[in-house]
């Protein structure tokens, strides 16, 4: 099982990755990875190196050992996988015959669910362009990470690519997204930062998201607030409470809580076909 809410399983086909964007700056996967590879696990060997004291991802792609890279087609039971959370399935020293594969075992399993999520929809684009004769099966959706304005981009090209289901996820939110144009996306996940160096999430950039779903149709999940200093329940601490209990206690729901006005939005896409348990 994933510690991640949205998702059931996480599937690595490869692993390694490099900073792209803001949203990367505290990316748990680097840290993850880092860990990994000291404890010995070898495809994780060689993803990361030290800059100025801190970890960060060097861009080299490890493949995983092939029980590991066609896991899937070893589950019977239907799952939901987010697929290659330690990398992302359109980096741009991914093996093009890699992705291929790992396309194929997507298609060769239909009752498996999968949720790719990139931060690289211009590089998956140019795949999708270079490699005509793919099948994008209905049981991958695809999604955009947005953090801020300036990434809004994303989902442009987000709605050029095949997908049956499209989604946006906006965690961490790192400022206001604004009118964001949602036509054509099924699912958009909203949260804030946590871990190390969490930085803040403004209830209100969380309620215009919402409320941007409501009125354009999208379904909306709130993973978490990240830290409790971003939960709107923080202003109600009593002076002589810790911070972190009040909000365990008030708002048990993942990193920071996740209530938002009272309700905790954890909606899936309209026709998601998920697996009923
Ligand atoms: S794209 Fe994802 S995995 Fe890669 S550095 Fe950014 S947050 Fe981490």
């Amino acid at each position: 099982m994933s510690s991640i809410e949205w998702t059931e399983r996480t599937w690595n086909a490869f692993v390694g990755c490099s900073i792209v964007s803001p949203g990367c700056k505290n990316c748990y996967a680097m840290r993850m990875a880092a860990r990994c590879a000291a404890f010995g696990q070898e495809q994780y060997i060689g993803t990361t190196q030290k800059v100025n004291g801190h970890t960060v991802w060097n861009g080299r792609i490890n493949r995983a050992p092939d029980h590991k890279f066609r896991e899937p087609l070893s589950v019977r039971r239907p799952t939901v996988w987010f697929v290659n959370s330690m990398s992302d399935l359109f980096h741009e020293n991914a093996p093009p015959e890699w992705v291929r594969e790992v396309i194929e075992i997507m298609c060769r399993t239909p009752h498996h669910t999968y949720q790719v999520l990139t931060k690289r929809p211009v590089e998956a684009e140019q795949f999708f362009r270079s490699n005509t004769d793919i099948v994008w099966p209905d049981n991958a959706w695809i999604g955009v990470s947005v953090e801020d304005t300036k990434r809004l981009f994303r989902i442009d090209v987000l709605r050029r690519l095949p997908g049956r289901i499209k989604f946006v996820s906006a965690e961490p939110l790192l400022g206001p997204l604004g009118s964001i144009d949602l036509s054509g996306i099924d699912w958009v996940i909203g949260g804030g930062e946590s871990g190390p160096g969490a930085r803040p999430c403004e209830p209100e950039w969380v309620r215009n998201l919402r409320d941007e779903c409501l009125r354009q149709g999208a379904a909306f999940f709130m993973k978490q607030w990240g830290k409790p200093a971003n939960n709107p329940l923080a202003s109600q601490c009593p002076a002589d409470a810790k911070l972190a209990d009040f909000i365990k206690t008030m708002d048990p729901h993942g990193k920071g809580g996740a209530l938002l006005d009272g309700r905790l939005w954890r909606e899936y896409p309209a026709d998601a076909n998920l697996p009923v348990r």
